[in-house]
């Protein structure tokens, strides 16, 4: 937006790793008169709904639909399957596992932290190791993150469970896909995850308020012996009534108009197709950074996400400032950094509902923004992010001809 304009012209550059911008679709989808939650027309969406989210999860067990964000559907998976003083591991590999064991704590089990430097992924050899250790099978969860949001590392799930397999231990898997859901292959129940905790406001293009735990066989067995209070969070009320279409609270209607909708367009684009696509723009943008001679936050490519990418500043730079200026300047909006790195580093989202040209402009605000703020970089970002599209692009090309 220039400077001396009294109105932000042309659309919002919403490049945090979610929320993520809502589809036309999904916002038409919303918005229409609100119905009886008790009613029939009711009933037939939540089916619509309740059906096609196992579709994402790629399970045929239940899936909760919590009217929350992700940090409800964290709760639900805690105080659904655990007691009082149970221990569990989580792999610290960022803010956002951070924040998960520190909600473990408030809820009285004991968390044990896996630490890492916050540039990689979970290690299936590092929870083989934490968990052979325990001869008394006294952890009762394993936790991790799919897509630490908040560094950009994607961890490897199917790797971990063959890792929980091998050391022959009976704690239940739980799994963030908040920003790897819709976007990442995940299989909830090929990968023999126990619950796994979904949020709307990524990959699934819907606006923020909407959760999910989708459950094994395991970890409702799980679920009549724990101890820890539940109410509003309880799976056992919540399964029952929604086999008739029904929630035992108000639900959130309009998201679910929104999430029917984004179920139907995950599908008309195809799975596997979706996540081509999320590859292609993170590839892209990693290209668009090295070429800049900047760093990626995450350090070691078999850890990549194919949803967010954290960019580190050179010494002496804020990010902070930098995001700002490209806020001012060009209207877009990075995601922010913390940790060890606070200040340092920003992130550029790339999933959703996003496309080549949404990313080619989110890239050249970038290169803009780095010249304007008088960062030490290269050009080509933008040259080198195009030329890979370009060339991802010809084989499929040639081979239609
Ligand atoms: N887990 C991950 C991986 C996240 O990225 C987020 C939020 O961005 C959360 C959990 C918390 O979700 P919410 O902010 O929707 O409560």
């Amino acid at each position: 937006m220039a400077k001396n304009s009294s109105r932000p012209i042309g659309r919002h550059f919403l490049h945090i790793p979610g929320p993520t911008p809502l589809p036309d679709r999904v916002l038409r989808a919303m918005d229409t008169p609100v119905i009886d939650h008790r009613g029939p027309e009711f009933a037939k969406l939540a089916k619509r709904c309740l059906d096609g989210i196992k579709t994402i999860f790629k399970t045929t067990n239940p899936v909760i639909i919590y009217t929350a964000t992700g940090t409800g559907a964290w709760e639900g998976a805690l105080v659904n399957t655990l007691s009082p003083g149970d221990r569990v591991l989580i792999v610290e590999t960022g803010q956002f596992a951070l924040l998960w064991k520190n909600m473990a704590a408030k809820y009285g089990l004991v968390p044990e932290g896996i630490s890492t430097d916050w540039r990689i992924g979970a290690d299936p050899a590092a929870i083989e190791a934490k968990l052979r250790d325990d001869k008394n099978h006294e952890i009762k969860a394993v936790c991790v993150l799919h897509n630490e949001t908040a560094t950009g590392c994607l961890s490897p799930v199917a790797e971990i469970r063959k890792a929980i397999d091998r050391a022959k231990h009976p704690a239940l898997y739980f799994v963030d896909t908040i920003s790897s859901l819709a976007s990442a292959d995940y299989r909830h129940d090929e990968w023999g995850v126990d619950v796994t905790i979904g949020g709307a406001q990524k990959g699934l293009m819907l606006p923020p308020g909407m959760s999910f735990n989708a459950v094994s066989d395991k970890a409702l067995a799980a679920s009549k012996t724990a101890k820890l209070p539940k109410s509003f969070w309880a799976w056992d009320e919540m399964i029952a009534m929604n086999k008739s279409g029904f929630f035992p609270y108000t639900p959130a209607t309009q998201m679910l108009h929104g999430l029917a909708t984004a179920i139907d367009m995950l599908h008309e684009e195809g799975l596997e197709n979706v996540f081509v696509r999320h590859n292609l723009l993170a590839e892209a943008t990693r290209r668009a950074v090295r070429a800049w001679g900047l760093e990626i936050i995450c350090r070691d490519s078999k850890y990549y996400s194919p949803t967010v990418t954290g960019v580190l500043l050179p010494e002496g730079h804020n990010a902070d400032a930098f995001r700002n200026l490209a806020l001012e300047r060009f209207n877009i909006s990075y995601g922010t950094s913390f940790g060890p790195f606070v200040g340092r580093y920003f992130r550029i989202g790339h999933l959703g509902d996003t496309n080549e040209l949404m990313l080619m402009g989110a890239l050249a605000a970038t290169e803009m923004t780095l010249a304007l703020a008088g960062i030490p970089f290269k050009k080509g970002g933008v040259q080198a992010a195009m030329d890979y599209i370009v060339s991802a692009e010809k084989p499929a090309r040639a081979a239609a001809e």
